[in-house]
């Protein structure tokens, strides 16, 4: 009897396994881009001095609503909110820096040196609609600087580690764009008079828009509906309202981006979609190849975050990038990966008994620290042969009726297929050798 496909036994039973929509998973083809994102994004944390910190995947739902607010899309549509057997109503976290916040709070990181830098490459769920770049799991790599004062140095520096880790990562034509949305003193202001501007446009507004026009207009910048959109263009300018504290902590970040040659867009509808935010906010994308997925990184200052905590106010300042979209700009623009040329050495055989004594050297190799790969099973030398060749070790080792009497190994480079017989005990030391000799170990420069 023909076995059944896949399809015609799903379409038996009535159900295809496949992931849940907006959530994927990253196949080995894949994982050297996340591979090389996260050593990049570890990189760069360890010389700009950040620590990692790891938060539960699970919080309690109110840490987001009190935080990123209740009206914007994350609160009001995104969260994955469930109660516990216990009754308590959790969340999986829909993004990180109000965890690392409550993290800073709970373990008073704030009696520690100041300011901490904290780094972190996490999972993250919003229930969004799927599109390019939109997913409802994804990773994002955040990092934030919690603590000390609210100098703007710390802003430009923040802006700074996500344009090196564009950079490094060699993604082309970034554009950063920046802007301020003041502080207590002055938002009301604008708040104001963003409510004066809309509500003469009140008919144009989308239904969930009309809702917040009164408690928060803040965010109507922020809303993704085209009728909207349109009314954006013409908001009264927010750069024009700020204080002159916010003006001058403002000034000042560009002043540090000047010096540091980093080319940004002043975009004064930028807003970002959390509440917390004050000051400075920013966001990074690509033009051209890759733009399609949105915003890379993304972030600004939350003075204000730790009181909505219960904490005392703490300046801070941090951001964040999506890594899943890192990765699909990195393939839009066709961008290589150093290809890590294998370390490994192949062991092939060829006879019933050089495979036992195969299975030995695998493990003495295993015990001397040197990655070997076999395909044991196959029994045609070709056919190992060929699988060594997908594999991409340098080396392979190969053992047959005559090296078994003569207590040798033939070793063979794979790239020039010149080989000859070693004895056995010395094996290790010139595998060693080799490996060495011929450098395979390819470094891949991090900060180019
Ligand atoms: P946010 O927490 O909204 O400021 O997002 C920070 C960054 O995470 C964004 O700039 C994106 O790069 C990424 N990101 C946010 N939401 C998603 C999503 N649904 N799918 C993929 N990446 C996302």
């Amino acid at each position: 009897m023909i076995p059944k496909t896949r399809k015609e036994k799903s379409k038996e039973s009535g159900k295809t396994f496949q992931t849940p929509k907006g959530m994927h998973d990253v196949l080995p083809g894949d994982q050297p881009y996340w591979d090389r994102i996260e050593r990049v994004v570890r990189d760069l944390a360890e010389f700009y001095n950040f620590a990692r910190i790891r938060t539960p995947i699970l919080e309690f739902a109110e840490l987001f609503q009190r935080t990123a607010g209740e009206e914007t899309d994350i609160v009001r549509k995104e969260m994955y909110v469930f109660k516990t057997k216990g009754g308590d109503v959790v969340t999986l976290r829909p993004e990180g820096t109000a965890a690392v916040a409550r993290a800073y709070l709970e373990h008073s990181l704030g009696r520690m040196s100041q300011p901490q830098r904290l780094f972190y490459i996490e999972p993250m769920f919003r229930y969004e609609n799927p599109q390019a770049g939109r997913y409802r799991q994804h990773s994002q790599a955040g990092f934030e600087v919690l603590g000390g004062s609210n100098d703007p140095i710390y802003d430009a520096q923040i802006i700074t580690m996500f344009q090196r880790l564009l950079e490094t990562l060699r993604i082309k034509n970034t554009n950063l764009k920046i802007n301020s949305i003041g502080c207590r003193v002055c938002r009301p202001l604008y708040r104001r008079q963003l409510q004066t501007y809309y509500k003469t446009h009140e008919k144009d507004l989308c239904s969930d828009c009309v809702g917040r026009l009164k408690q928060n207009p803040l965010r109507l910048l922020d809303c993704k509906e085209d009728s909207c959109g349109r009314l954006k263009e013409r908001v009264p300018n927010v750069l024009d309202k700020l204080c002159s504290t916010c003006s001058e902590h403002f000034k000042t970040v560009l002043e540090y981006l000047d010096e540091l040659q980093l080319p940004y867009t002043l975009d004064n509808q930028l807003v970002r979609g959390l509440d917390y935010y004050n000051r400075t906010v920013f966001e990074i994308s690509v033009e051209g190849k890759g733009s399609e997925v949105g915003a890379l990184p993304g972030g600004g200052r939350y003075d204000y975050l730790m009181e909505l905590l219960g904490g005392h106010l703490t300046p801070a300042v941090g951001g964040a990038c999506g890594v899943d979209r890192l990765v699909a700009v990195m393939k839009a623009q066709e961008i290589k990966i150093g290809e890590r040329l294998s370390q490994r050495v192949f062991v092939a055989h060829a006879g019933e008994l050089a495979k036992k004594k195969c299975l030995k050297l695998v493990e003495e190799l295993r015990k001397a620290n040197i990655g070997a790969s076999e395909a044991l099973a196959r029994e045609s030398l070709k056919a190992q042969l060929k699988a060594a060749d997908r594999d991409g070790a340098p080396i392979a080792l190969i053992l047959g009726q005559k090296e078994i009497y003569e207590d040798g190994v033939i070793i063979r480079d794979l790239r020039s297929g010149l080989q000859e017989t070693v004895p056995l005990h010395r094996i290790i030391d010139e595998v060693r050798k080799r490996l060495r000799d011929k450098n395979v170990v390819e470094v891949t420069p991090i900060h180019d």
